[in-house]
């Protein structure tokens, strides 16, 4: 483990090409030196991993340069956004460990965004166009043919502010107008072929209400909030590069704070979809309970599954930033949380799939209090006791009738080690009628107290136990991926991708047994359970008389041995 955490420092050592730019840009004094940036989602669902890796950068630049990092909702777009969300992206931001200077809201520009469209009016750089939008499309042109003016093209300034006053005043229905920028139909960048700024929609914003009518698309709303922020590095994801000249006409035209936009590779993970858009779908398809459902790639998700954040922002510093778009294995994100909890998590015992031990030879009604030590990694864990006794349970797995010579767990006459306590050696085992093994009858060998035998015999396999006595009982979720297959691109074209969801993605058992002190663990950080992973109670369905632990990530990957079966 500690290779990995290494390899961590190391990373966050180098320079990526973005803080490359910010670094050459506070020596050269660019903006006085000053960094700004700021997060920028749109309310209309809950953070994902994608987002954690934008975060990370944005927050992280501000932190590592002395700089600031605003929280800006960009609410332009009245029809899909909720202050459910922009309560939940608060939240998660700050759980993963930031917090913003300011927080702002692209709809407190809309007045001052109305003005600077009335500048661009007035300049004869912006037009209201009346065409439906069909025909705005087909005249667009192609990579390789101009596009086509438009008939409203040349409209007086003062008739395009009385059109773009009165779509304001609520005079003219959804798609009767738009306002457009006025730059070349000609253009080979195809976003300067005068995009649209403005469209009419009549419908509620969830902060403005219904005070305006007309709302600015992402692509006008975004680079002048920039502005107003005074942002020096406008951080963004790839896609958003062939819009970059559209950003810079903007700002030149309208001659205000020259802030500047740079893209880099947004995350691709395997395993799993991103995008909010199908996140909604799975929620609201029933698939998974909710944005925070353990299996979602939500930020909310994540937590709730016993993520921390420390091991996603040490993912986020692993996986670093290029320009080059790619798919990263959800292995490195799991690896990036095995570090962490490695190190951190408390060891536990627990039985998932119990069968019963008898210890005949271990006095009846007797319990005694052994040592256990909470994590080999951090001696500041501690100990504790954990109960012994005659009737313990087991790993249903870790017996086996007829055992090959390899196994080397419990079989009738081999001998095991009980983690923390004794030498055991199973006699016999009683079946029920179907011929299912239900209990066994073993003998312990008082002399192995602590796990070592005077006599130096040896024993190849520890395994973990629970004392039945004092066992609490809960039920276990074991989660596997959303989605069945590795790379989420190769869904065929024109299938439904929800057939790519992995049916299999929860498994509930119920009936485990696991020891005492679990009975106090709390949703803060999962507990390992020796030899079966990381587990933490779920926050919303555990209760103190009904256990319920998800599991937060296997011990090593399994999924690629699985593939191979
Ligand atoms: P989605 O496509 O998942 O709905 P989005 O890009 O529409 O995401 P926004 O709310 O607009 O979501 O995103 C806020 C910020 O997070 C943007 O700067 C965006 O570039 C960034 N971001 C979104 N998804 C990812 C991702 N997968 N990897 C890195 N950054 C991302
Ligand atoms: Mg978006």
């Amino acid at each position: 483990m500690s290779a990995t955490s290494e390899t961590n420092e190391n990373e966050a050592d180098k320079l990526d090409f973005i803080r490359d730019i910010v670094a050459s840009d506070i020596e050269a004094n660019t903006h006085d030196g000053r960094v700004q940036t700021r997060f920028p989602p749109e309310p209309n669902g809950y953070l994902h991993i994608g987002h954690a890796k934008s975060i990370c950068l944005n927050f992280g630049i501000a932190q590592e340069f002395g700089g600031k990092c605003n929280l800006r909702f960009d609410d332009t777009n009245p029809t899909k956004e909720d202050t459910e969300y922009v309560e939940s992206i608060q939240n998660d931001v700050r759980w993963l460990g930031f917090e913003w200077d300011e927080l702002l809201y692209t709809s407190d520009y809309f007045e001052q965004l109305y003005d600077w469209a009335c500048v661009l009016i007035k300049k004869g750089l912006a037009y209201v166009d009346s065409q439906p939008f069909e025909d705005i499309r087909a005249q667009r042109g192609t990579a390789t043919e101009p596009g086509t003016d438009s008939p409203h093209r040349n409209r007086t300034p003062e008739e395009n502010l009385d059109l773009f006053a009165r779509m304001r005043a609520g005079e003219f229905q959804d798609g009767e107008h738009v306002l457009r920028a006025k730059i070349d139909m000609a253009s080979t960048h195809l976003i300067l072929r005068d995009p649209l700024m403005y469209r009419i929609r009549h419908v509620e914003h969830h902060r403005t209400g219904n005070r305006w009518c007309i709302y600015p698309m992402y692509d006008y709303a975004h680079g002048q909030s920039d502005a107003f922020e005074e942002i020096t590095h406008s951080i963004c994801t790839l896609e958003f590069d062939t819009h970059r000249p559209l950003y810079d006409w903007f700002i030149e035209k309208l001659e205000i704070f020259p802030s500047k936009q740079y893209e880099f590779a947004r995350l691709n993970l395997t395993h799993t979809v991103m995008s909010k858009r199908k996140l909604l779908e799975l929620v609201e398809a029933g698939f998974v309970t909710g944005w925070d459902d353990p299996r979602m790639p939500t930020i909310s998700g994540l937590r709730r599954r016993g993520y921390t954040p420390e091991a996603i922002r040490n993912f986020c510093t692993e996986i670093g930033v290029t320009r080059y778009n790619g798919l990263t294995d959800i292995v490195v994100l799991e690896n990036a949380l095995r570090a962490d909890l490695n190190k951190r998590a408390e060891r536990r015992m627990a039985v998932l799939d119990p069968i019963k031990v008898v210890i005949t030879n271990y006095p009846e009604g007797q319990v005694e209090e052994l040592d256990a030590v909470n994590n080999p990694e951090d001696d500041s864990a501690g100990n504790r006791k954990v109960p012994f006794g005659r009737e313990l349970y087991i790993e249903r797995d870790d017996f086996m009738e007829d055992p090959p010579k390899k196994f080397f767990r419990l079989g009738p006459g081999r001998e095991v080690r009980l983690r923390w306590a004794y030498f055991l050696k199973c006699e016999d085992f009683v079946t029920d009628e179907s011929g299912k093994v239900i209990q066994l009858n073993c003998t312990y060998d008082p002399a192995t107290k602590g796990g070592n035998s005077p006599d130096g015999r040896k024993v190849k396999g520890t395994i973990h136990w629970v004392h039945a006595g004092s066992a609490i009982d809960a039920e276990v979720r074991i989660l596997d991926h959303l989605l069945k297959i590795g790379n989420p691109a190769e869904i065929p074209e024109g299938t439904d991708w929800k057939e790519a969801l992995n049916e299999d993605s929860l498994k509930v058992l119920t009936g485990c047994k696991l020891e005492p002190s679990l009975a106090e663990a709390d949703s803060s950080l999962p507990v390992q359970f020796e030899r079966k992973g990381y587990f933490i109670p779920d926050a919303k369905d555990s209760q103190p008389d009904a256990l319920v632990f998800n599991q937060t990530v296997s011990l090593r990957d399994s999924w690629l041995k699985k593939k191979k079966k």
